[in-house]
């Protein structure tokens, strides 16, 4: 029979998906003992994901273009990646008996479209006799002489090994700071924006497909983003406004200084929006611009700028012509601020150069690993964030087999 002391004892701080994830893994080896530390259910933070079907992650083979969605990481996951990938993924899912397809839009689901359903099949995996769950929440994380000291409000527990994956929360910081690692100042990212121009919000529930956005801030531009756009009650939303919110994350704009914002809600040009004009001289202003906008926003842009849309196109001032074109081809929006805790995921965390990507482990404390959105990677909306974890998950239980 084996010694006591050949077991590698291993606590798992945080089961979400990074954390529920390595905790299948490593209790698959008889030689692992290992004790998953939450107060939640294993795996139940991704019950919202993807609006309740989990998007696990998303279909793009090289690499490199994956890595280019994380606007914070992406050189630490070309790494990460190199190692375990996407497609590694899907067959680690499809061994623990979750198929995967891929839908039109590349974005990667479970075949029964079920967040419940995947967290059913993950958590039966954890009922293994290497595994046990302590339902309590860690207060502090102590290096001891030999270990690591777990504490939590009633207890302490000793391992060999800890794994910190706690998500991108207040308090997930806090244990990582305590154990001497920097953290890079958490932001919200993946938000919905409040625009000045208020009077957009009467087409709430107006989504507009694959427009690009370019945007500035103190004469700063970032990178142009493409995605669709839902004008809401009270907010813009929508994949495009998330990833300009995950490029601005560090950007402190508001009422005075906003965020400049334009928007080109069409493929065609300004010259194809004259050639319609020139042609169809008899019908309404409204008729004509709705073939490259909704009818609702035409509507909103006449009312607000004294433009009688019902008129033929053929009395449309000069003045008048350029303001319906411009608000289609290069619509300004005024971003004030990120609406409050519509944020999907936390920008900044543990400095990644303090963590080696080839085997997730600390480089400031030998035995601790962390993974997940604790570390300072975010990615945009479309199985990018949790691609993070399982990437993170399957690479640091590499270094328990
Ligand atoms: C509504 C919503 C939808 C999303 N949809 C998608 C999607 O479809 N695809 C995608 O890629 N990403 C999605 N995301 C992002 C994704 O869910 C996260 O990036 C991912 O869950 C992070 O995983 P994690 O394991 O690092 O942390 P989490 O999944 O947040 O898990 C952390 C766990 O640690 C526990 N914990 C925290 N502190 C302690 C402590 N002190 N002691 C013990 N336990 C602790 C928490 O209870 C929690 O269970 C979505 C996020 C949200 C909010």
């Amino acid at each position: 029979m084996e010694q006591e002391s050949t077991y590698k004892n291993i606590a798992v701080i945080g089961l979400g998906a990074a954390g529920g994830l390595v905790s299948v893994l490593l209790s698959k080896n008889p030689y692992n003992r290992v004790v998953g530390f939450d107060t939640k259910e294993p795996f139940s933070t991704l019950l919202p994901t993807g609006g309740g079907r989990c998007n696990l992650t998303y279909n793009e083979e090289d690499i490199r273009e994956f890595a280019k969605n994380y606007p914070r990481g992406e050189k630490f996951l070309l790494s990460v990646f190199s190692r375990f990938n996407q497609q590694k993924t899907r067959k680690l899912f499809e061994d623990l008996g979750i198929k995967t397809y891929v839908q039109k839009d590349d974005r990667v689901f479970p075949v029964s479209d079920s967040s419940q359903k995947t967290v059913k099949i993950l958590n039966s995996h954890l009922d293994n006799p290497n595994f046990s769950l302590k339902k309590e929440k860690v207060i502090n994380i102590v290096k001891t002489e030999n270990g690591f000291e777990v504490k939590t409000p009633n207890e302490s527990y000793f391992f060999d090994y800890v794994i910190v994956a706690t998500g991108g929360s207040k308090n997930s910081f806090e244990l990582a700071e305590k154990l001497n690692h920097k953290i890079i100042e958490p932001k919200p990212s993946l938000c919905a924006l409040d625009i000045k121009e208020k009077y957009l919000y009467k087409l709430s529930g107006v989504n507009f497909k694959d427009i690009q956005i370019k945007s500035v801030f103190n004469n700063k531009k970032f990178t142009t983003v493409y995605g669709d756009i839902l004008f809401a009650h009270k907010f813009i939303t929508g994949p495009a406004v998330f990833k300009v919110s995950a490029l601005t994350a560090y950007e402190n704009f508001d009422e005075k200084s906003p965020l400049e914002l334009y928007l080109k809600l069409t493929s065609y040009t300004k010259e194809d929006i004259e050639e319609e004009l020139r042609n169809n001289q008899k019908k309404s202003v409204k008729n004509v611009f709705s073939k490259f906008a909704p009818l609702s926003f035409i509507e909103a842009i006449s009312n607000f700028n004294n433009i009688d849309c019902e008129k033929q196109s053929a009395q449309l001032k000069k003045q008048e012509k350029h303001i319906l074109t411009e608000a289609i081809i290069n619509l300004k929006l005024n971003a004030q601020k990120r609406i409050k805790d519509s944020e999907i995921v936390t920008a900044g965390g543990v400095d990644l150069k303090e963590i080696n990507p080839k085997t997730m482990e600390s480089k400031i404390v030998k035995g601790l690993y962390f993974i997940g959105e604790i570390l300072d990677v975010d990615g945009y909306t479309g199985g990018f964030n949790l691609q993070n974890c399982w990437s993170g998950a399957y690479i640091c239980a590499q270094n328990f087999n």
